[in-house]
């Protein structure tokens, strides 16, 4: 493997209290820096101070927006020890991202080497108050100064790391959801399957608007019809319907989520009935009228799991489980944060 070149801070910042953490606005001392030049590949792996970049206002990055990122947890377990979740799941969908902007592969078991001993020279910023955890934003954008149209020459891999305060405060609390009908996410053919910047910048729109309506997020419906549930906010969706789990189908333009897969995988060792499924906003609307909508939650890195208590879809309201966290909501946020902290056995191999 590469040797990873390490160039020590002068001073070491200040660490924020656990309390204010909140979620992205402190960063730790270091991060991972390589590039890649066509001429001679993914070069230069290093650990360096986090610091400002300069770049070349023609940066491609810039204009033509190949930009891409991930985003995971490393947690504090119970015996102090530091744990990464399903790291791998990661670093796959990071290439799928870079190949679906023509960014140039990367080595992925490298990535997470150089990933380990980032975080391991950063040990004293993973927090360890309940609920706490160091995020980890790898990305990569082009850096080639160029104004024609065409995949860059030249791209930047970053790792940078933040401490990220609990994300519910005693408990999960069940969340207000609009149905947007006018604006979509993403298409078949397009880049919803896979973490672009732009699919972020596409997004804040809608999200502003359903703001000021009071809701804390958005659900997406698929972009042809406006008709078929694709996923929440930035999270991946899941209805209990009568008994049974079903969560839309990766159709190319939801996002697969790390989360997503590992609630499917939960479900089936637990023999709780779940499938991937074309399911229509008509349809969970009917199950609600049925008195068939048991629970419906979003999953995603951020918060585990979000039990949505309200959905509004074409002038109409309707409140889930009485605004209550689902029984099986809350069986599935400590079975994940129970394995994801060490406290619960860990019987998928999930935990790095
Ligand atoms: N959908 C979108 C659009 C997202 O940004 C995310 C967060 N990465 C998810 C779903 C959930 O994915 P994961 O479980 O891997 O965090």
């Amino acid at each position: 493997m590469q040797e990873i070149a390490f160039i020590q801070r002068e001073e070491l910042k200040e660490k924020p209290d656990t309390a204010s953490l909140g979620f992205g606005k402190y960063f730790s001392d270091y991060m991972f820096e390589m590039d890649y030049h066509s001429e001679n590949g993914w070069h230069d792996p290093r650990i360096v101070p986090y610091a400002p970049l300069t770049l070349e206002p023609s940066s491609m990055v810039f204009h033509y927006g190949q930009a891409i990122f991930e985003g995971l947890k490393a947690y504090r377990g119970v015996d102090g020890t530091i744990q990464l979740f399903r790291p791998e799941k990661n670093m796959k969908r990071f290439n799928d991202s870079c190949d679906r902007l023509c960014i140039p592969q990367i080595d992925e078991e490298f990535l997470l080497h150089a990933l380990k001993q980032l975080i391991f020279t950063e040990k004293d910023w993973v927090p360890d108050g309940e609920g706490t955890s160091l995020y980890i934003r790898p990305f990569i954008f082009s850096t080639e100064p160029y104004l024609g149209v065409r995949p860059a020459n030249q791209y930047k891999l970053l790792v940078i790391l933040s401490p990220s305060g609990a994300y519910y405060g005693d408990q999960l609390s069940p969340v207000k959801i609009k149905v947007e009908e006018q604006y979509v996410r993403a298409v078949i053919g397009g880049v919803g399957h896979v973490k672009t910047a732009g699919n972020y910048a596409a997004s804040m729109k809608a999200q502003e608007k359903a703001e000021a309506g009071g809701y804390a997020q958005i659900l997406w419906l698929d972009a042809k019809e406006n008709k078929y549930v694709e996923e929440v906010g930035s999270m991946n969706i899941f209805f209990k319907i009568n008994g049974e789990v079903v969560t839309p189908r990766l159709n190319g333009s939801i996002l697969p989520g790390v989360t997503r897969d590992s609630v499917i995988e939960l479900l089936k060792y637990w023999n709780i009935p779940v499938s991937e499924v074309k399911i229509s906003i008509e349809e969970v609307f009917a199950a609600h009228e049925r008195g068939e909508l048991e629970e419906v939650f979003g999953a995603g890195t951020a918060a585990v799991i979000s039990p949505v208590g309200e959905l509004n879809w074409n002038a109409q309201s309707i409140t889930i489980n009485d605004n209550k966290i689902g029984q099986l909501s809350q069986r599935i946020y400590d079975e994940m944060t129970g394995i994801q902290l060490g406290k619960k056995e860990d019987p998928f191999n999930w935990i790095v």
